[in-house]
């Protein structure tokens, strides 16, 4: 099965992508984490990328898709969770042609709802593991032990250089006029699947599953 993970940043997609790679064996491939990647070694992708992060614009069409296609190759028979792409009209095109060329198809387009503002809040108060990247916040989701990553026990955090006030309005801006305008492409095809963002985690991930599982 492959699906894409739609919403806006601070919607819930790193975390449901999470935590559908520990239940259902999938793959997350997440074009932001890639590129983050890519800034942190300093490859010529990454310095390319870096100015447009940080001001919370979007990185070339032809970048990510690139980054998307040399991923698709070593997932063998597992399914790809997309979170971050396809974020244009021209990604989910060049999706298409990924996927078709390898013999895959789009299963689901899960579309995460949510109320724009309570997404500032998300994203200002996120936090992630040092060493496994584990998702959290400061109000939604603290380690269960303090200062103690609940999946791997490493005790370092991490926080987004782009997760702040002024950085969130330009891509809550960015997602508004270039990527929701993506919701038709789909819709045409009945692949959307409308889910209520503003749920807590696990009443998400339950949403996810039913349509997953084909009861909803
Ligand atoms: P995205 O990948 O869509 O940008 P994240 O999964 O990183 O979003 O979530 C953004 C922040 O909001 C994280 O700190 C996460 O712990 C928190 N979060 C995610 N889902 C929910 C939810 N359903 N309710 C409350 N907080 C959430
Ligand atoms: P994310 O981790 O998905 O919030 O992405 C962080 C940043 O990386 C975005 O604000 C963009 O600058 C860039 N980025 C990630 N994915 C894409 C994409 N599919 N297209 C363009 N830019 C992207």
């Amino acid at each position: 099965m492959n699906i894409i993970l739609l919403g806006p940043p601070g919607a819930g997609k790193g975390t449901q992508a999470a935590r559908l790679e520990l239940h259902r064996g999938m793959v997350q491939l997440s074009t932001g984490d890639m590129l983050r990647q890519a800034v942190a070694q300093g490859t010529p992708v990454g310095l390319q990328a870096k100015a447009v992060m940080e001001a919370g614009e979007l990185v070339s069409d032809a970048i990510v898709s690139a980054l998307i296609g040399e991923r698709l190759d070593p997932l063998g028979d597992k399914g790809a969770i997309f979170d971050g792409y396809p974020r244009t009209r021209a990604q989910a095109e060049a999706l298409d042609l990924l996927l078709s060329e390898r013999g895959r198809k789009l299963d689901y387009v899960i579309e995460l709802e949510v109320d724009e503002e309570a997404l500032v809040e998300r994203i200002t108060g996120r936090f992630s593991c040092g060493k496994c990247g584990a998702p959290y916040h400061d109000q939604f989701k603290l380690p269960k032990v303090d200062e103690t990553c609940d999946v791997c026990g490493a005790h370092e955090f991490k926080r987004r250089p782009d997760d702040n006030q002024k950085t969130v309005r330009t891509r809550l801006a960015e997602y508004r006029a270039k990527t929701a305008p993506i919701l038709p492409y789909y819709q045409e095809r009945d692949l959307v699947r409308p889910i209520d963002g503003m749920a807590p985690v696990d009443a998400v991930a339950l949403a996810i599953d039913a349509i997953l599982d084909g009861a909803a």
